[in-house]
């Protein structure tokens, strides 16, 4: 009995110090979470080094105590006048104690978990067509893009991994999109760069000036790749870099002025488009003498330029129509008028027509376009990609347990909302979000409320959505044979 009481004293001392234990470790833990920060020169410990602790929980780095040691044992030094000097009173540490707070550290930033680096070879790079079978996931219509751009992506990174440099030098696959607002270039690249776990940046190419003038340098978007790869050069030397709305900076026609941000801004492009040393500023977009430089070389990063070319249609309207003039089909000349794809009857000569320099153009070899999109993608874009809109929102109800459907022709009105407003597909998240809005705010109020069917007429503003409580939804999928 004696024996069986002192194993229980035993397992309870045992425990107790396990729980001491634990707590002294969750403790420490927490500690370790924090760094200590110098009381002058506010630098953290992992900057400055080793801290010296002081009374009150006043750290300062060595730094700060050895500058302080040199100025105390410099002879000709005059508190009076450094005061004089500085505007400065001599400060009582007493005062200060109670604006001092009580923790001088700061939370550490939490350290990046590594990923296992995908390195690319061979063998591990998806072929074209499972590459596009990955973008039709997320991508509505555009199958001839979403081709163009598997193949040329296939391409560009067999050769970036192949790395032989024989006679057959393979060409680099840069890219040039051309598509009208909202037809999801963007999209396209994001998705593209996510599939494939490279790093990406995007500028716009209106923000690029030559080197010099106000605005980015041309090759700041190498460090905003470098950025993006976190800081890791050779993953940068893998990324892709989009640059947007390149057709704002095409040649202004009849200028006599300097052109900064047209033509010059193609010419300095030019370079870094083929491949070449770039030496960039590392943490920061401009470079001075205060940031390191790493040179990147840009041979194997994949350039996209994407724009919408307003009136590239009529100038491929007119090539065409002039060329059926010539011939005996002179008939037939306002044929092209009402052609709706016309932009992918697209030639070099038109972009150069344009106000594309010919070695600009040269450096990008696939040339190809995006369609306009019409009610029908953008009702699919509404609801079969996967993150469609559509979807988000459900899922959000769905936590709330109520099941948030959609009628047919209320996909059909907020996609004829969206084209009314001519930005693609941009526009559908505005209006969806527009009268999502009062849902979301009211259903959660009710919490008899099982579903919430959107109808056209609420789209329409002509009446309300149609609202079910709990019993009768259940009733009504009975009654379905659901
Ligand atoms: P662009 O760059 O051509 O002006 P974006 O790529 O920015 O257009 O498109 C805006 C948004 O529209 C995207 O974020 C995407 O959600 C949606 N979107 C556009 N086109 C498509 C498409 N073909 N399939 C699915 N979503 C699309």
């Amino acid at each position: 009995m004696e024996d069986h009481k002192d194993s229980m004293i035993n397992e309870d001392q045992e425990l107790h110090t396990d729980t001491k234990k634990n707590e002294n470790k969750i403790n420490k833990k927490q500690e370790d979470e924090y760094e200590k920060v110098c009381f002058v020169c506010r630098r953290p410990e992992s900057k400055a080094g080793k801290m010296i602790s002081m009374p009150n929980d006043i750290n300062i780095c060595s730094d700060c105590m050895q500058k302080t040691f040199d100025t105390m044992s410099n002879s000709n030094f005059n508190y009076e006048d450094l005061a004089k000097f500085s505007n400065m009173n001599m400060i009582n540490l007493s005062d200060l104690q109670s604006s001092i707070p009580k923790k001088q550290k700061i939370k550490k930033k939490k350290e990046e978990q590594e990923k296992p680096e995908k390195v690319l070879d061979i063998k591990s790079i998806p072929a074209p067509h499972q590459i596009k079978a990955s973008l039709d996931d997320y991508i509505i219509g555009q199958e001839y893009a979403k081709k163009v751009v598997s193949v040329a992506v296939y391409n560009h990174y067999k050769r970036v991994a192949s790395n032989t440099m024989d006679e057959i030098e393979i060409e680099k696959s840069n890219m040039l999109m051309i598509g009208p607002t909202g037809s999801g270039k963007t999209y396209l690249v994001k998705t593209l760069a996510k599939l494939l776990d490279v790093p990406l940046a995007i500028t716009d190419a209106t923000s690029l000036t030559e080197a010099g003038y106000i605005g980015d340098d041309i090759e700041s978007v190498v460090s905003k790749l470098l950025a993006a790869a976190g800081n890791d050069v050779e993953k940068a030397e893998r990324g892709i870099i989009f640059i947007d709305e390149i057709d704002k900076i095409a040649k202004k026609k009849n200028t006599n002025q300097r052109d900064v941000s047209g033509e010059s801004v193609q010419q300095g492009m030019l370079k870094l488009l083929e491949g070449s040393e770039i030496e960039v500023p590392v943490g920061a977009n401009s470079k001075n003498a205060m940031v390191p430089l790493v040179t990147v070389n840009t041979r194997n990063i994949l350039f996209i330029c994407g724009g919408a070319f307003p009136d590239l249609d009529n100038i491929i309207k007119e090539r065409l129509n002039k060329q059926a003039t010539i011939g005996f089909q002179s008939d037939l000349k306002d044929k092209y008028d009402d052609d709706k794809n016309i932009l992918s009857k697209v030639t070099l000569e038109d972009i150069k027509t344009f106000g594309m320099i010919p070695e600009f153009i040269g450096r990008l070899p696939i040339v190809f376009t995006l369609q306009g999109l019409d009610k029908q993608m953008l009702v699919q874009i509404l609801k079969e990609p996967k993150n469609a809109i559509l979807k988000q929102y459900q899922k959000l109800l769905a936590l709330d347990e109520v099941l948030l459907e959609f009628e047919d022709k209320a996909l059909e009105a907020i996609a004829e909302k969206a084209l009314e407003k001519n930005t693609g597909a941009r526009a559908l998240r505005a209006i969806i979000e527009e009268f999502m809005l009062d849902i979301m705010y009211e259903i959660p109020k009710d919490e008899n409320i099982g579903r919430v069917i959107i109808t056209e007429k609420y789209i329409r503003h002509t009446g309300g959505p149609t609202i079910d409580m709990r019993g009768t939804v259940e009733l009504l999928e009975e009654s379905k044979g659901v």
